[in-house]
């Protein structure tokens, strides 16, 4: 078994639609002892902008809004 947790990683004004958006990375960390001691402390499963669908939706060209994996704006 295994823990999820969202965590916060970044946060800004973005320009593009004058919000303040975050960027939320998807964690996963592994409950048992010993995959503790060998393990990395937790892996990301996903990590996005909290107005990803909008920007994809609008056709904003942005990695976080899942349409441009080059185009970086945060
Ligand atoms: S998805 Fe990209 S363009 Fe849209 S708000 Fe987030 S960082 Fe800005």
């Amino acid at each position: 078994m295994a823990t999820e947790k969202w965590v916060v990683v970044g946060r800004k004004e973005c320009d593009l639609i004058n919000q303040q958006v975050e960027l939320r990375e998807q964690r996963v960390y592994p409950t048992a002892d010993f995959l503790r001691q060998f393990a990395a402390p937790y892996r990301v499963r996903a990590c996005l902008c909290t107005a990803a669908v909008e920007c994809n939706m609008a056709g904003i060209a942005c990695k976080w809004a899942f349409n441009a994996p080059d185009t970086d704006r945060f």
